[in-house]
């Protein structure tokens, strides 16, 4: 079994195959290009949950292909990535209609105009990519998309449709008005993206019934229905597969203000008690990012139910995130140490990614994809063509004034970074 395949049947996800109606790969074999037929395990394995919940999503978003990047990431208490009993406990947290969703105004006018005038025209909505880091609302809003149309959702991810006839399968098996997702769908193969083509373009796909001369070619008609892809890297989404995209929207970080009201949401849905200025303190460690708030929420509340009065105060909030090794810029202690590596064992000098990788005990995709993005984001780290440099804001975090030796790098540096708000005034 593969990695991924492994990950997605321990969401105890249930097999569309199972499911006799739609069984259509028995005897049909759709007609796509020759990788087609690579993956010779026949598993089929779809999320099929037709009353959504969002609680038995894919839990890969980002490089999670490996088992071992997926349990170290979703052990920390900072990551974007969801943890399984996190999932369960997400379908009652999860916003299920516009209204409740909190920030991203830009974006929930759009959609919500976009499903007004659908059900107007008793139609489906048009199909709906959304693009962002993970952890921000793309599941969700998929949820929203059918709960305010009033149908049903199925879930899927782009690596788990291993082949065109997986995709074929599911096609065939939606209801009129049906929503399907499907996450990661940068990560589709190119046999699966195109059974996709005709599907959003023409309700349509076309199968080869038989085999050798007296294969037969046919047209089947879908139902109407809308695909809400989600992707973590819009770079990677092939051109003709986002061109037919009815709007494609970017969902962005989270202000304070609007984790706060996540917060806030969360702990009343909870049960939690909690002051504005607890609210807040968690907001602030949470990476502009409403699944780490929640999560922070969480083990916040476990730390007053056992220590504290029970209430979530700005000095209960601080000393829980402080025991679960969040400090106050949300940073946990694997950012810490690769600061530690940069401004102590290399004294602030330009590191190579992969030098830097050897040094942590890491995978250079690892550091890039997962532990870098926020660093950068955070104005901690500056990457530059000679290496990672930590800029003044990362010295000053570890309570260490840089070396008179190391400023020209950081002054130099931060007209070349990539992310942050380091500034030569500031670094001066
Ligand atoms: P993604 O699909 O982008 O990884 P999800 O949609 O799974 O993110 O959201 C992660 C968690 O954060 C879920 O529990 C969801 O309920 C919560 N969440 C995300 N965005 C919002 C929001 N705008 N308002 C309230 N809760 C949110």
């Amino acid at each position: 079994m593969s990695p991924r395949r492994e990950i997605i049947n321990n969401t105890e996800s249930s097999s569309f195959m199972g499911d006799g109606s739609h069984n259509l790969s028995a005897d049909v074999e759709f007609s796509l290009s020759s990788d087609e037929n690579q993956d010779a395990d026949g598993n089929n394995d779809v999320l099929r949950d037709k009353n959504f919940s969002g609680s038995k999503k894919p839990n890969s978003t980002l490089n999670t292909s490996s088992p071992d990047l997926f349990r170290k990431e979703t052990e920390r208490s900072v990551s974007p990535l969801a943890d399984m009993p996190e999932e369960a406990l997400e379908a009652g947290i999860r916003p299920r209609y516009l209204g409740d969703f909190v920030g991203q105004s830009a974006l929930r006018e759009h959609l919500s105009i976009l499903i007004e005038a659908a059900r107007q025209r008793s139609q489906s909505v048009d199909h709906i990519l959304f693009a962002g880091p993970p952890g921000l609302g793309k599941t969700t809003l998929a949820s929203i998309v059918a709960n305010e149309m009033g149908t049903k959702i199925q879930v899927t991810s782009g690596p788990v449709l291993a082949r065109g006839g997986d995709l074929a399968a599911i096609l065939s098996g939606l209801a009129p008005g049906d929503v399907l997702f499907i996450d990661e769908i940068h990560r589709l193969s190119r046999a699966v993206e195109e059974v996709l083509y005709p599907a959003m373009e023409d309700q349509a796909i076309d199968i080869v019934i038989g085999k050798g001369p007296s294969a037969q070619a046919i047209r089947l008609t879908l139902p109407s229905f809308t695909l809400v892809g989600a992707t973590t890297r819009t770079g990677l989404v092939t051109g003709p597969l986002r061109d037919r995209f009815g709007f494609v929207a970017r969902l962005d970080h989270y202000g304070i203000d609007e984790l706060r009201s996540i917060v806030f949401r969360t702990a009343r849905i909870l049960d939690v008690e909690i002051d504005e200025e607890g609210a807040w303190e968690i907001a602030k460690r949470s990476r502009g990012t409403p699944r780490l708030a929640i999560r922070l929420l969480r083990r916040v509340r476990d730390f007053v139910q056992v220590r504290g009065q029970g209430v979530i105060t700005e000095e209960s909030a601080m000393q829980g995130c402080e025991i679960f090794g969040v400090d106050k810029l949300g940073l946990d202690h694997l950012d810490r140490q690769i600061l530690e590596v940069l401004c102590l064992r290399f004294e602030g000098r330009p590191v190579g990614l992969s030098t830097l990788a050897v040094s942590l005990g890491e995978e250079p995709d690892t550091l890039e994809d997962v532990y870098e993005p926020y660093l950068l984001r955070a104005g901690l780290i500056l990457r530059t063509p000679r290496g990672r440099v930590p800029s003044l804001a990362a010295w000053r975090h570890l309570g260490i004034e840089p070396p008179q030796s190391q400023l020209p790098y950081i002054l130099e540096d931060s007209d070349t970074q990539t992310g942050g708000q380091q500034s030569l005034t500031e670094a001066n």
